[in-house]
């Protein structure tokens, strides 16, 4: 095993890296706020951001929707108002590029900001789901934003109370989809973990899954929040995924010569 604690031969480790996808391919991306962070999204730690004004746990938990729901849509409305202004980034976009390249299998994210499918990828596991689809909590019926009533909190036509389709604290992940993500995860013979602090369960489990089926784990993030990572490379995500693609891409050249 190989731990990289710091880059301390930035260019050996992109390098090694490269080589592994290569070889190994069959590689699994679970990502985290961190990939969104460079689009101008905040992560839960962000100076300034939106989390400093609001506890995720006590705005974003099942409870505080059912007992104020429209405390909970008046904070989407802020994450989203700008929700066209955030773009990919290189991240997203690297990532999109190593699917293309049949190098990354899936991407699976905790993320609900859709920027993965934005970006291109196609096979994307939105394990915590998606802001822009609306569901009722009575019917079932979908809405997609910005279709949505406008009233505070919205209604659907039946009466029922419209929800954000995301995963929010105190409930449990979609069986289905979380199903997904564990077999990719159990599957997979690289696992890039990309900009999450992997202490939001069920998702942290999901890289020692891929470990213990014997995959091995290459850290993206600009500090060491798996210390259990084959390989951690010290680097913003929309800084080193590029650089990854672009050793695969040199290796590629040599072996078609
Ligand atoms: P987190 O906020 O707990 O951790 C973010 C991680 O990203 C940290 O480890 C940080 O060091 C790293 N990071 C920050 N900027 C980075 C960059 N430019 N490049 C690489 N790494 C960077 O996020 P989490 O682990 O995803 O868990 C938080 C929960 O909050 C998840 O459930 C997620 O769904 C949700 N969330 C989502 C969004 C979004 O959809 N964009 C934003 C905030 C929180
Ligand atoms: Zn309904």
């Amino acid at each position: 095993m190989i731990l990289v604690k710091r880059n301390v031969d930035a260019e050996a480790i992109y390098k090694e890296v490269a080589a592994l996808m290569v070889e190994r391919r069959q590689c699994v991306a679970l990502t985290g706020a961190g990939v969104s962070a460079e689009s101008g999204i905040p992560t839960f730690r962000s100076k300034g951001g939106l989390w400093e004004k609001y506890d995720p746990i006590e705005f974003a938990s099942i409870e505080a929707f059912r007992k104020d729901p429209s405390k909970y849509w008046s904070l989407r409305g802020e994450f989203i108002k700008d929700y066209d202004r955030y773009q990919p980034n290189k991240a997203h976009l690297a990532l999109a590029e190593l699917e293309k390249r049949g190098i990354v299998r899936c991407v699976i994210t905790q993320n609900i900001d859709g920027l993965h499918k934005k970006a291109g990828s196609k096979n994307v596991i939105e394990i915590h789901g998606n802001l822009m689809e609306i569901c009722c909590l009575t019917c079932g019926k979908e809405y997609k934003a910005p279709n949505i009533p406008e009233e505070m909190p919205p209604h659907c036509s039946c009466g029922g109370i419209l929800k954000p389709n995301t995963v929010l604290f105190g409930e449990e992940l979609p069986a289905d989809v979380f199903m997904k993500a564990k077999e990719a995860s159990a599957g997979c013979k690289i696992m890039l973990l990309v900009g999450t602090s992997a202490i939001v369960q069920p998702a942290a489990s999901l890289p020692y899954l891929a470990k213990q089926n014997g995959a091995k784990i290459i850290e993206i993030n600009i500090e060491n929040a798996f210390p259990d990572a084959d390989y951690f490379i010290m680097e913003k995500a929309g800084t080193a995924l590029p650089n990854v693609v672009g050793e695969i891409d040199k290796i590629r050249r040599v072996n078609l010569i």
